[in-house]
């Protein structure tokens, strides 16, 4: 193998800037010339392609988002559009192909893999953390902070105005940023979509907090349950409580990446170069226990995200 490209695609995620820079000097270190994809699938079909060398990604292992940008491409789907995407691909001479992103981005790799003798490795890139075959995804460390962050801020107008707060966070239809920041954020209540809980238990909890003297209530709500709004419509009407919310939105996308993701993001760049460079090809890299793994693209997608239910149960017993 003499020379691979790298791609970001889908939501960004902090922390993809750290794994380009790794995919980009492993390569550079054993010997390969190394590409960049502008945009995602779109810039590979629109041919956005240029090599990069080691001082390209000097500068970034600390900056959010991906300087080689991320598009979404619905019609990467249809055969036909991966059908010139190859051929640009085969036009520069490219053996190996690395795609950073979520589910979604795996999805168009598999397919190219399936289609191309070019070797795919993917790497999980996404702050939900909602793909299978890693523990963590590559931002969702930083995103936890970040929310944190946003929830301490909270605490201190609640406290001061004895006020009951929504935040609502993204994680699409995972749960694991709202419990770990709802843990971490010292919440009453933690709503998520894979253990819904009925909306009596977090009022019991909001007026347990109230007779015990406590001035305030934060509630962490996952996107994937509902709206910030939709849950204070129903506090409100049926059991006439008022709260305020606040939704995080996009600035859980951004930020410089935590120490924690730059290394996730270096060590699994740097494996992923590793496989292309041992033949393997159409398999997800991850990591388990501290342990580098790699999974195939379709037992990615057999298995279905779940948070972790332990750690739930755990966090009722903290906000009694
Ligand atoms: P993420 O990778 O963060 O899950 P998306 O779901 O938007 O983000 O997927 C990113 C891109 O991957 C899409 O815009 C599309 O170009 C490509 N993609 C998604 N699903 C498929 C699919 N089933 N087949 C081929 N390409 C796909």
């Amino acid at each position: 193998m003499k020379k691979i490209a790298v791609l970001t695609s889908g939501g960004d995620a902090p922390g993809m800037n750290a794994a380009i820079r790794a995919v980009v000097r492993t390569a550079i270190y054993n010997g390969l010339e190394v590409y960049g994809i502008y945009g995602g699938y779109r810039g590979l079909i629109e041919g956005n392609i240029k090599e990069l060398k080691v001082g390209d990604v000097g500068n970034i292992i600390n900056r959010g988002g991906t300087f080689l940008f991320s598009a979404r491409l619905p019609e990467f789907a249809n055969p036909e559009v991966r059908k010139v995407a190859i051929q640009k691909l085969e036009e520069l001479g490219i053996e190996g192909l690395v795609v950073i992103g979520g589910d979604g981005s795996y999805r168009g790799a598999m397919a190219l893999s399936n289609e191309m003798s070019i070797k795919t490795i993917g790497v999980p890139g996404t702050i939900d953390n909602d793909i299978c075959g890693t523990d963590f995804t590559i931002g969702f460390d930083t995103a936890l902070n970040t929310i944190i962050d946003a929830i301490d801020k909270i605490r201190d107008t609640a406290s001061s105005h004895e006020r009951t707060f929504i935040i609502e966070v993204m994680g699409r239809n995972a749960g694991d940023l709202a419990l770990l920041a709802g843990i971490a954020g010292g919440s009453e209540s933690i709503l998520i979509p894979e253990k819904l809980e009925d909306i009596s238990e977090v009022i019991d909890r909001v007026h347990r907090a109230e007779a015990r003297g406590k001035k305030h209530s934060i509630i962490v709500l996952a996107e994937g349950v509902m709206s910030a709004p939709e849950l204070a419509k129903i506090m409100k009407e049926k059991y006439n409580e008022d709260a305020h919310c606040t939704i995080l939105g996009h600035i859980q996308r951004g930020g410089r990446p935590s120490a924690m993701d730059r290394v996730l993001a270096s060590r699994l760049g740097n494996y992923a170069v590793q496989l292309l460079l041992a033949g393997e090809s159409g398999r997800a890299v991850g990591i388990q226990n501290n342990r580098l793994v790699s999974t195939k693209f379709e037992d990615v997608f057999e298995d279905e995200h779940t948070v972790d239910l332990e750690v739930y149960e755990a966090s009722k017993q903290l906000s009694i």
